[in-house]
């Protein structure tokens, strides 16, 4: 690297998969930028080392994947949004510290935004079926957009419980079952489960609803979830994943470079392909260093016959 190249990348682990590295180095050649975005594969016990260090290794910034969105808190100083969702995704420096934020707010609604403009006018509930890192990020997004009930629906309901507990009465938890009953009053559906993703079980829904509901997935691979597909076979209107990693790429492009870079069409198009040309991704040869073998957890939800 010669002086004065910038350098940001993505911690995570495993990084291979990240379609990060794609997004920005198209933006950082469309701009002319003497920089390069890259993969860097840290462990868990290693991030916040690898953290501390982020400038002697010559980077003016990083995004923040699996596993360590919430141990970035701990090394940054977080924004106030990363606070309230309780992970962070983007660190860049400002005034010689290392601050943190969660772009997956703004990358959610503006690919709301974007793919079903209005969705958001007069909206009364909404349902999000998970309660991890994406779905915190969801919450406190249709919270800001003054959507006046979000049930939040999850395999574990403590989880669920805990979200509500934090963003108030607003929030309500509700169960597997009652989401056909609850479909029908309201306006968004949002998935932020990993169900529908390749190598994942399928999200097992029966989409009984208005024409008025709009659907969302945070799954982008495959491009097209089988929610999407079934939401699109009833003539809804949706938003997907894909278009929300795009969009929450922008931020942190913002914070690095200064430069505010638009989504475009070849863009998508360029992510598109690579989605659709390449297998699904493999555990990497970096996960070989990692220690005990998971137990494949079961799924409750299949189990429990979730036939809303
Ligand atoms: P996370 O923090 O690990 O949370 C996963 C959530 O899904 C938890 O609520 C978990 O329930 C639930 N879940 C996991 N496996 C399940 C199963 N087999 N059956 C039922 N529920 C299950 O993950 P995350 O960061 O929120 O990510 C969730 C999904 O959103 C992933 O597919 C991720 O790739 C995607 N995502 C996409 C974007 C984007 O830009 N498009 C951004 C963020 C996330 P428990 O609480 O019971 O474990």
């Amino acid at each position: 690297m010669t002086d004065g190249r910038k350098a940001v990348c993505v911690i995570g682990w495993p990084i291979a998969h990240s379609r990060s590295p794609l997004i920005h180095n198209y933006w950082i050649k469309q701009h002319g930028l003497d920089a390069e975005y890259r993969r860097e594969a840290v462990p868990p016990g290693e991030f916040e080392a690898f953290a501390a260090r982020l400038r002697e290794r010559g980077y003016i910034g990083a995004n923040v994947t699996v596993p360590h969105k919430q141990a970035a808190l701990n090394v940054a100083s977080p924004d106030d949004r990363a606070r309230a969702v309780g992970a962070a995704n983007a660190l860049w420096y400002e005034d010689g510290s290392l601050r943190a934020t969660n772009t997956d707010v703004e990358g959610f609604l503006a690919n709301l935004d974007a793919a079903t403009p209005g969705w958001d006018r007069g909206l009364e509930s909404a349902i999000v079926l998970g309660a991890g890192g994406g779905a915190r990020a969801v919450v406190f997004a249709l919270l800001s957009r003054d959507v006046e009930r979000v049930y939040v629906i999850n395999r574990s309901p403590e989880r669920a419980a805990a979200l509500k507990k934090q963003f108030g009465a607003r929030v309500q938890v509700a169960r597997w079952e009652e989401t056909t009953g609850l479909l029908g009053g309201a306006g968004l559906l949002v998935n932020a489960t990993p169900l529908g993703m390749t190598g994942q079980p399928p999200l097992e829904i029966n989409l009984r609803c208005p024409p008025s509901l709009v659907v969302a997935d945070l799954v982008y691979d495959p491009l097209v979830t089988g929610l999407l597909a079934a939401a699109r076979e009833r003539g809804l209107r949706t938003a997907d994943g894909l278009g929300m990693l795009l969009q929450q790429a922008v931020r942190g492009f913002e914070l690095w470079f200064g430069i505010r870079p638009q989504v475009t069409a070849e863009l998508r198009a360029l992510l598109e392909a690579d989605l659709t040309q390449h297998l699904p991704p493999r555990p990497h040869a970096e996960m070989k260093r990692q220690a005990a073998p998971v137990k494949p957890r079961r799924n409750k939800l299949r189990r429990g016959g979730f036939s809303a």
